[in-house]
């Protein structure tokens, strides 16, 4: 597994028991958004079913076939941003039962959990409870708090966590090629994330975004109350970015506060310390952790299915002008 960047003790352990043949039935990858969960899962999948030499080989059939998609016994359910549905674990239901078509190991990936319908929930439930022997499935999920308890204990947990700022910048220049202003300020913003850095270095829409959204921060403090309510439900209707744009705010009220506190070189966006500073001289300390903790609650009531608009309401009109 060493195309994986860092989770070094996760990827050695799930190496491991792929090559001993000893997968758990089932494992849960929990953390942020874009920080691996998907890409070591697919790696662990690979290992478990690789024909090749030094597992995995990423040249013998099963690792191109895993790797692009198309393996006949490693199946992805559901698209990125769309709730598991009962049907589909049905679907698993059925084909795990079978042998596998050509592999060792039948695998299925369940991306996001968390969206997972109840019903489908309730009916994940059972294939967990008595999965077939060659049966692996792999589970990701933004936080297993969020899970049911009775899923969580079914399966191995392998918890990820940001990656050091320095290492992703490092990978960035090393294997990307980025210069290194640039990769700075990347790894800052990914908080630790590759996959984020990553997509964000293949995709210049997603720091255009992050602008729009600075922009609608820095303004906020001096918009009237109708304003702030406009925002709060385009927010809650744009469930795709939502998360982001929470991740945004909390990292930008903790720069304020490293603002405040005259610790400037450890803020997250490096490329707006001037608007930082202007902000912080207009509040109190207080006023600044008492946001932090607002956007925190937010977030929370957002993963919990609280009502959404109602959450970013609260938020919004509680920004101190
Ligand atoms: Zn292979």
């Amino acid at each position: 597994m060493n195309e994986i960047i860092g989770h070094d003790t996760a990827a050695r352990q799930l190496r491991r028991a792929a090559l001993a043949g000893r997968p758990a039935h089932a494992h849960l990858f929990t953390g942020p958004p874009a920080i691996g969960k998907h890409t070591l899962a697919t790696a662990f999948a690979r290992t478990l079913n690789c024909t090749g030499e030094d597992r995995p080989c990423g040249a013998c059939r099963a690792c191109r076939l895993i790797a692009a998609g198309r393996h006949p016994d490693v199946q992805t359910i559901g698209a990125d941003n769309d709730a598991i549905k009962i049907d589909q674990i049905r679907d698993i239901q059925h084909a795990a039962s079978l042998a596998p078509v050509e592999a060792r190991w039948r695998v299925f990936l369940l991306p996001n959990v968390e969206r997972a319908t109840q019903p489908a929930a309730n009916s994940l439930l059972k294939t967990l409870e008595e999965p077939p022997a060659h049966v692996v499935l792999l589970l990701t999920a933004l936080d297993a708090n969020a899970l049911l308890p009775t899923v969580v204990s079914r399966c191995q947990v392998v918890p990820l966590r940001p990656l050091a700022i320095d290492r992703v910048r490092a990978v960035l220049e090393d294997r990307w090629g980025v210069e290194s202003e640039q990769a700075a300020l990347l790894a800052r913003l990914s908080g630790g994330r590759i996959g984020w850095a990553v997509a964000t270095l293949e995709d210049s829409a997603i720091l255009e975004r992050r602008q729009v959204e600075i922009d609608a921060l820095t303004s906020v403090a001096s918009a009237g109350r109708v304003d702030r309510l406009e925002l709060a439900s385009r927010l809650s209707g744009d469930e795709a970015h939502l998360g982001a744009t929470l991740a945004l705010w909390l990292s930008w009220w903790r720069d304020l506060m490293l603002v405040k506190a005259g610790t400037v070189d450890a803020v997250t966006n490096a490329d707006c310390v001037q608007a930082l500073q202007r902000l912080a001289a207009g509040y109190q300390m207080q006023q600044i952790a008492d946001m932090v903790h607002a956007i925190q609650e937010a977030i929370w009531q957002v993963d919990a299915n609280v009502n959404k608009r109602l959450a970013l309401e609260v938020l919004l009109l509680n920004i101190p002008s």
